[in-house]
């Protein structure tokens, strides 16, 4: 993965080495490039950055402005208001079978913090961290912050894109700290079933020092059954780390708030990063998060509605175009189309060789944003966030098909 850094090369001897070590976010760099040609009067269609395009629900506006009436604006416990905590822990026995304890969690400044918290909190820097492949941009670059090594494990189309229990076994090495995937997975809509779940558990349970991270903030949003918790597996009884937050399924991208659900050991670590980094969450977007996990799911339901229809929208459209293959998303409101058949293409001064390439390609030329696939560990990919209406998703893809019959 070699992307351009937003860094000007004058300031590298200013800043750390680490900076350099790890690539910009691509999901935010699409979201940066598009907002820069807007800026210019240029209509952009955007499916690039993974948000709910709904208004956060108006329950949990109601309970963060009562917040501030109530005057919560102090600062918090580090790990979070006890109260919320006791919330989170119910909801993971209610909806998941997790059983942690309210010790055992720490409310972040979203999911991505969660993972980060993680992360510094067991990476030495000899460890591999096990990623499933393609996965979520900001894994690699996690692990690398934490000065791990990241190991993909690689999954294909014609496995929907699932990597398998053998695959996992045969990646294991002395040096193997943990492993992270996602389910439903960014960027590939794919979910885990309860049984291949439990084969993996079953490859990693006679390793008893291999962390499993399990991302679950994509829970809410399914097209077949609810997905499984790895961490519901009784061999791997305490050693998963669960994460989750309130960005995709309430909507809540803006108001930063996520959690780690994890073993006392690791709980703790989190707590002591974060009282040095953040001193904890921001309190309203607390106890909007509080009245979120107590109340009824009803507006959850019918924004997974919206995502499944718009999920049937889109693949029925992609499907329309020819040199494009994907798998169906089961979850999630990612699309993640094959658009290898396009390389080695050309129109007026555009090369065509990879999904870099590509991307730039359809954002300059039919200013459709998308993000490459080599973010995520596939650059034969690229992923399209069908977290949009269906004007843009069906004005989105128009562009998509006549951009890609441009090329020869
Ligand atoms: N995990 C995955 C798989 C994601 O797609 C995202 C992006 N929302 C996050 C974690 C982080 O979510 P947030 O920080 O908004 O809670
Ligand atoms: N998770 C979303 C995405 O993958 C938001 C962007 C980000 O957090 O990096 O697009």
């Amino acid at each position: 993965m070699q992307h351009t850094s937003p860094i000007p090369s004058a300031t590298t001897e200013i800043l750390a080495r680490r900076l350099f070590e790890i690539e910009e976010s691509q999901t935010l760099a699409m979201a940066r490039k598009s907002r820069e040609l807007k800026e210019q009067g240029i209509e952009v269609i955007n499916l690039n950055l993974g948000e709910p395009d709904f208004p956060t629900p108006d329950h949990i506006k109601a309970a963060a402005k009562q917040a501030i009436d109530d005057n919560f604006s102090f600062y918090p416990p580090v790990s979070g208001f006890l109260d919320l905590r006791k919330a989170i822990c119910e909801k993971l026995q209610r909806e998941n079978n997790l059983h942690y304890s309210p010790d055992q969690i720490v409310v972040s400044t979203g999911a991505k913090q969660s993972i980060a918290n993680v992360m510094l909190s067991i990476v030495n820097p000899e460890d591999e961290v096990l990623i499933f492949s393609p996965y979520w941009v900001s894994y690699s670059g996690l692990v690398q912050l934490a000065q791990g090594t990241p190991v993909l494990i690689k999954a294909s189309l014609e496995n929907d894109y699932k990597v398998t229990p053998a695959q996992v076994a045969a990646a294991i090495t002395p040096k193997t700290k943990a492993v992270i995937f996602s389910s439903p997975c960014n960027p590939t809509g794919s979910v885990f079933s309860e049984g291949e779940l439990r084969a993996i558990a079953e490859v990693l349970a006679p390793y008893p020092n291999i962390i499993v991270i399990a991302d679950e903030i994509y829970e809410h949003i399914h097209f077949g059954t609810k997905p499984f918790s790895i961490g519901a597996v009784e061999s791997l009884k305490d050693r998963v780390v669960t994460i989750n937050g309130m960005s995709k399924g309430f909507a809540m991208t803006g108001w930063r708030l996520g959690y780690a659900a994890a073993p006392l050991a690791i709980a703790k670590a989190c707590d002591k990063i974060q009282g040095q980094i953040t001193s904890g969450a921001n309190t309203i977007a607390q106890r909007a998060a509080l009245a979120a996990l107590s109340s009824d799911l009803a507006p959850t339901k019918a924004m997974n509605e919206a995502y499944l229809r718009r999920r049937d929208l889109i693949k029925s459209l992609l499907d329309d175009i020819e040199g494009l293959k994907s798998n169906l998303p089961e979850g999630a409101f990612y699309i993640f189309p094959d658009v290898s058949a396009f390389f080695g293409k050309q129109y007026k001064h555009y090369t065509i060789q990879n999904s870099e390439d590509l991307c730039m390609y359809l954002l300059n030329e039919a200013h459709l944003s998308l993000v490459m696939g080599e973010a995520f560990g596939e650059p034969n990919c690229v992923r399209i966030s069908f977290a949009a209406s269906d004007a843009h998703i069906i004005e989105g893809m128009r562009r998509l098909k006549a951009a890609l019959a441009q090329l020869s």
